[in-house]
């Protein structure tokens, strides 16, 4: 089946075009700054030449025509027609407590990712837009969400409630949902292709580290814990986002800074985290080169981002009574020896022995802990994409 995947962002429209019979991406670009200035549509052709038109791009419903044209003629052609295109798979952010599962879309869909609007004013009025565009230029393709909230719906009332006043669940949902479940299950899954146990009692602690970090404890599959909270905001320390902090701050901050509800909101979201901290920049690369040449602001943010990720392994082991693999994945987990040193140095205790070398091997998928570790240390790098399109095809493929 083709699927075409779609990523739409609040200025932005990501689509790749994936053959998964084929297990090949067909086609693949972004259009970015959509509705403003400077707006531009960015696609690679199948030698993986980019092509960038400087283009005025309206709306989502003018970036879906133009990812469309690139598919279907000029440089990056991939297939004849839009007949060529079986269905399209849309990342959602939030489907709240409605879907603990990939769904067909149809117009009750639509109005219930509106109303989760509430939860993700950031991130689902746009995906929605991506769907619109979709229905506006393919009516009869069949569509289907998938959440970045669904995985994280087997999680016990425990493990997502807040010790908040019972009424704001009741009343306005207040709870944990979790973000990034996608590639958490993406990378649990295929971490379980790399163990012999039985995948029932399997307990993973998957680590996904990008511009947005999050950690989720996951048992014969299941996703029992996670770091993000009702945003994701919460948990560990992010690029520009501080993570969990005593939300007695909040006020603190507010009240002698003289900060509105945008203001702190701002602060937290945007000017923290590794930013925050190092004063130098919110991408782990400079901030590495920074505290590699001695800036200390540079290395306290080091410092802190790995203290952090370690802080979860630890209650991640305490939940599920012990971890039989950890998985890091994400831009920083993927790619960085130093990161991923840090933060396993001294969990030998822990049973987690990294072997130096496999560790600074380049390369895909892979285990990165000694023979005899007993818990396993893998790198997997995460593929959203190829999990949306894989969902799609399983919902469309029943129909
Ligand atoms: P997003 O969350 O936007 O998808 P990515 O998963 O691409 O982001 O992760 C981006 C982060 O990965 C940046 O902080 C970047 O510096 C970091 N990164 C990428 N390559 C390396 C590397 N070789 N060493 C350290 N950090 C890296």
């Amino acid at each position: 089946m083709n699927v075409l995947v779609i990523n739409a962002g609040s200025s932005s429209l990501k689509y790749q075009l994936i053959s998964t019979e084929e297990e090949k991406v067909l086609g693949v670009g972004i259009c970015e700054r959509v509705g403003g200035n400077g707006s531009f549509h960015k696609y690679y052709d199948i030698d993986e030449v980019e092509h960038i038109d400087e283009v005025p791009i309206a709306d989502h419903n003018a970036a879906m025509a133009l990812a469309i044209r690139a598919l279907t003629s000029g440089p990056a052609r991939a297939v004849d027609s839009l007949d060529d295109i079986d269905a399209v798979g849309h990342r959602v952010v939030q489907g709240g407590h409605h879907y603990a599962s990939s769904v067909l879309i149809d117009s009750e869909v639509m109005d219930t990712i509106d109303t989760c609007s509430e939860l993700a004013p950031l991130h689902n009025p746009p995906a929605l837009m991506g769907i619109h565009a979709c229905v506006e230029h393919m009516p009869d393709k069949p569509m289907v969400a998938v959440f970045d909230t669904s995985f994280f719906q087997t999680l016990a009332p425990e493990a997502y409630m807040y010790a908040l006043p019972y009424e704001l669940y009741e009343n306005q949902h207040v709870r944990r949902y979790g973000m990034h479940g996608t590639s958490h299950r993406y990378v649990s899954q295929r971490a379980m292709k790399h163990l012999d146990q039985s995948a029932k009692d399997l307990k993973i602690i998957t680590c996904h580290l990008g511009n947005g970090c999050s950690m989720a404890a996951v048992v014969g599959g299941k996703a029992v814990d996670t770091s993000m909270g009702l945003t994701p905001l919460d948990g560990l320390m992010m690029g520009t986002r501080c993570g969990a902090i005593d939300p007695a701050i909040v006020p603190f901050i507010m009240e002698h800074n003289n900060l509105d509800v945008h203001e702190i909101n701002d602060l937290m979201n945007k000017k923290s985290g590794l930013l925050g901290i190092s004063g130098v920049s919110n991408d782990m690369r400079t901030v590495c080169e920074a505290a590699a040449q001695g800036n200390e602001r540079a290395q306290l943010a080091l410092d802190m981002y790995a203290h952090s990720i370690k802080r979860y392994i630890g209650q991640y082991m305490a939940v599920m009574g012990g971890v039989d693999a950890v998985v890091f994945t994400g831009g920083i987990g993927e790619n960085s020896v130093q990161v991923r040193a840090m933060i396993l140095d001294g969990l030998e205790g822990l049973g987690m022995h990294l072997d130096e070398e496999r560790n600074k091997q380049r390369g895909a998928e892979r285990i990165i802990s000694t023979e005899s570790s007993p818990t396993t240390l893998l790198v997997i790098p995460t593929d959203e994409e190829h999990a949306i399109a894989l969902d799609t095809v399983d919902i469309v493929s029943a129909l």
